[in-house]
């Protein structure tokens, strides 16, 4: 029996676009069973952009294990997780001048999400969120409700509702989308309740890498302002680096209302989740939201030896000199092939082709190749290229040369 196709269920996604079984990885690297080295461009969807085993905060795990120190604790209160809030609060939140409550919804991505919404719907007491077309906030009820993907809200199986979609950044031209969001809520007949909150991603990860500017954000966020709705910004995979900054919506100069964080967050891809809240909204009573999983202490200790990381260099400056580089090679393949398109920002960017058939034979022609990249997009149009925060330049580099062979070849072969 092949385990994973005889045993394992159809719903497996990720395992058909490489096929091979892995084994042992190693900063930018993941191998094989065989041993075949694979430059890693992919980084667990986001939660690995410091990459695979990072030394650091190995080390911080290992001696957090072999001393017999709490694993399992739901939300009691532990050593690990007071020096994780500590070292949040000093290196994350007061230098950015953030006040915030921190809750540990489940370690998911789509926990903190969840949280998210039913603490603005219990603050507000109204029901209706706005979110984005093209959005991607998870896969629990309440999270698909705000997702646009036709395929993943279909799978539902019932109504997804006290949802309404709004036109992200770019989807009709940049200043009409917030346009036509003014003109919704002023207007008496529109249909849509007043809201509770608007969730929104700076970069959109999985509908396609579309971007925010950040003028749309600033309007965004004073719009919520004036007709006191709660702003959700879903940091879940553009956090922690992605584009540069802790939060990537630093340098838009707002400061949402509530903030979600997972992927990257523990920074070894061990799960955590929080969603941050300012202390007002912190209406929450006691136990009233919970999970057995919500002080899982090894991530707590990862998470805090991340921290580390953000005192020791510049990270925000190293990547934007490696987007740089991304930008640069993507923007001559765009001015090399027709058809072709740029999106994304920091290191989050990808190749848009207008054929969707393309972009798969560019993910399985990097695989041949040694890289592993995937897709972004309701059709899968976009090559997402998202190493991890800490690659070295010669790695970059490497990456990006495989990229443009496996590229060239794979618009030579399909057209
Ligand atoms: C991955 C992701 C989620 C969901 O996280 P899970 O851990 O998969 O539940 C939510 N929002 C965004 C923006 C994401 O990228």
């Amino acid at each position: 029996m092949n385990v994973f196709t005889d045993l394992e269920s159809e719903v497996r996604g990720y395992c058909r676009t490489w096929p091979a079984v892995f084994e042992r990885a190693n900063g930018c690297h993941i191998y094989d069973e065989t041993g075949r080295e694979f430059l890693d461009f992919f980084s667990g969807a986001g939660a690995l952009n410091y990459g695979h085993n990072h030394p650091h905060l190995k080390a911080a795990l290992l001696e957090y294990l072999s001393g017999d120190n709490v694993v399992h604790s739901l939300d009691m209160s532990t050593t690990a997780k007071r020096e994780f809030l500590e070292r949040f609060h000093a290196v994350v939140l007061e230098p950015r001048g953030l006040d915030y409550r921190v809750q540990f919804p489940g370690p998911t991505g789509t926990n903190s999400v969840e949280a998210a919404l039913k603490l603005a719907r219990k603050v507000t007491g109204r029901e209706e969120v706005i979110s984005f077309t093209n959005a991607f906030h998870g896969m629990t009820l309440g999270s698909l409700a705000v997702t646009g993907n036709a395929l993943k809200r279909g799978g539902a199986g019932v109504p997804l509702s006290h949802s309404s979609v709004m036109p992200y950044c770019d989807y009709l031209d940049e200043g009409s989308s917030l346009d036509y969001f003014e003109l919704i809520l002023a207007d008496a007949g529109s249909g849509v309740d007043e809201p509770a909150a608007v969730i929104v991603e700076t970069t959109q990860g999985e509908g396609g890498l579309k971007s925010a500017s950040e003028s749309w954000l600033r309007r965004l966020s004073s719009i919520c302002r004036e007709h006191d709705i709660l702003l959700i910004v879903d940091d879940i995979q553009m956090g922690i680096g992605r584009t540069g900054p802790f939060f990537s919506f630093e340098r838009a100069g707002i400061v949402p209302d509530i903030v979600c964080l997972s992927k990257s967050l523990s920074g070894y891809g061990l799960p955590m989740a929080v969603t941050l809240f300012r202390p007002e909204l912190d209406v929450w009573e006691p136990g009233e939201h919970n999970g057995t999983f919500r002080g899982h202490n090894p991530a707590f200790v990862t998470a805090t030896a991340a921290l580390d990381l953000w005192e020791a260099s510049d990270i925000a400056s190293e990547v934007d000199a490696k987007a740089g580089m991304v930008e640069k090679e993507l923007m001559s393949l765009v001015a090399e092939l027709d058809h072709t398109d740029h999106r994304g920002r920091g290191l989050a960017q990808g190749l848009v082709f207008d054929d969707p058939a393309v972009t798969s034979a560019v993910v399985s022609g990097c695989f041949e190749r040694g890289l592993i990249l995937e897709t972004s997009g309701p059709h899968g149009e976009v090559a997402k290229l998202m190493p991890p925060v800490v690659i070295t330049e010669e790695e970059l580099e490497h990456g990006l040369g495989t990229f443009r062979s496996a590229v060239r070849s794979a618009v030579g072969a399909v057209r």
